[in-house]
């Protein structure tokens, strides 16, 4: 069968940037990507497309057109590993061999795990921007939404992005309070956690928000049914024994789905208990198999699982999967590092940068940008200036910002 230097599992942000970042640093090194999709998107786009600021095609490009120079595409799915052989399994039934195996399949979003949101979704007012083809009808509702009850759920952590499920309300909040519907609106956020956001640093300006909206918020209160036709979505709320089942109707939800690691993840020999794969949280190495990486969504380190983790996690893989490659230990470390510009309202967004624990690591020196606070530059950032960093930098392996840092600095980050 085929074998390869350097094999990758999965083609989206971190995949791309990965095998990007290794040719630039190695232009002969036999890659290849497994990626069974004809596309690729820019996820963190369709927060804009909900809110009618992007369109949808400016967030897709043929998987093709992505490919880095030099890698080889296998345009099939990963279904199994065998790392004592160091081989993978495709869907098409081939065996390929590897070197080094970077891991990075994304997360997989759970909709059968809510009874009723599958068939629900698209119809009767239930969306979601957590798919492209969903993202346009989520602009839809919002700009025919003539008042009435607006629903936004948040399901249990982890999830890809947390701050995506209130950025769709704050988003559609904005164009309601501008339209004069807003006073006509019961709005509410249910969230299955226990606080608005799992750094408090950012909490109060986020606060600031839900009362100039006035938004109720829910804390503990976990979606586990939409009946669409009937217009009702089925809360359960409380612990133990106090847990209460609470119907609401609305006229229009968004609805963020449980996410959990793709199950090809979390059978293999690879995963962690919590089912993604498993990796040392400094080199994004795994701890049972020296040649094998994980990184993004799909990996068990305790970032937020955002494009903007894959893109400092990216360059970390790089060099330490080409020392390993060479028959050396990783030299690069990662800290933790996520991002989640929570747009507030159009023209503002609160830019939670953070690493593990929470820890603040701010890109910007706080007199230009101050993340707890919302600013005009940050919006500018999202809006205008992260899509071309992340299709013309990110994916090309060009490292601006992101110089991969010596294991003992990502540790004292
Ligand atoms: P993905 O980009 O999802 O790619 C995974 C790839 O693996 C896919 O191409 C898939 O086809 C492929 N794959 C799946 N199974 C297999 C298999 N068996 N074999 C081979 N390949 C496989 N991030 C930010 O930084 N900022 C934001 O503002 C932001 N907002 C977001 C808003 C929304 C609505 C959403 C949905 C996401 C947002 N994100 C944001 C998160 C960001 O998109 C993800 O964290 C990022 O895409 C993770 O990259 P990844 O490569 O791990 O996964």
């Amino acid at each position: 069968g085929d074998n390869f230097d350097i094999l990758i599992i999965g083609g989206g942000s971190a995949g791309l940037a990965t095998a990007a970042s290794i040719l630039r640093r190695r232009r002969n090194v036999r890659l290849a990507i497994v990626e069974p999709a004809e596309a690729h998107y820019y996820q963190p786009g369709w927060t804009m497309v909900g809110a009618g600021i992007f369109d949808s095609d400016f967030t897709r490009r043929d998987e093709a057109a992505v490919m880095p120079k030099g890698a080889h595409w296998i345009k099939a799915s990963a279904e199994h590993f065998h790392p004592e052989d160091k081989q993978v399994t495709l869907s098409d039934g081939r065996r390929v061999g590897y070197g080094v195996l970077i891991v990075c399949p994304g997360i997989k979003l759970d909709w059968k795990a809510i009874p009723g949101v599958a068939e629900a979704v698209g119809h009767y007012g239930v969306t979601s921007n957590y798919r492209y083809d969903l993202a346009p009808y989520t602009n839809r509702l919002v700009k025919q939404f003539a008042g009435g009850r607006a629903l936004f759920t948040q399901p249990v952590m982890p999830i890809k992005c947390a701050g995506a499920p209130q950025k769709a309300m704050y988003l559609s909040c904005h164009r309601w309070e501008k339209a004069g519907v807003l006073p006509r609106s019961d709005v509410q956020f249910h969230t299955a956690g226990a606080v608005l956001f799992g750094v408090p640093a950012y909490v109060p300006a986020l606060m600031d928000y839900v009362e100039r909206y006035g938004i109720h918020l829910n804390f503990g209160s976990k979606l586990v049914e939409i009946d669409g036709p009937g217009r009702t979505a089925i809360f359960e709320q409380g612990t133990g024994d106090g847990v209460k089942r609470v119907a609401e109707r609305f006229d229009m939800i968004h609805v963020v789905p449980p996410q959990v690691a793709p199950d090809f993840i979390r059978t293999s020999p690879l995963a962690a208990d919590s089912g993604f794969v498993e990796v040392d949280e400094t080199t994004l190495r795994h701890p049972r198999y020296p040649n094998i990486f994980g990184l993004g969504d799909a990996c068990s380190a305790s970032n937020a699982k955002t494009a903007a983790a894959a893109r400092k996690q990216a360059p970390v893989v790089a060099v330490n999967a080409l020392a390993v490659l060479d028959g050396g230990a990783p030299v690069a470390g990662y800290d933790g590092y996520g991002s989640c510009p929570l747009t507030v309202e159009a023209g503002k967004i609160v830019l939670a940068e953070f690493g593990y624990g929470g820890k603040l690591l701010p890109s910007f020196p706080n007199w230009l940008i101050d993340g707890t606070r919302p600013s005009r530059l940050s919006w500018l950032l999202k809006d205008t200036i992260l899509p071309p960093v992340y299709w013309h930098g990110m994916l090309k392996g060009r490292e601006w910002m992101v110089k991969p840092q010596p294991i003992a600095a990502a540790e004292h980050a």
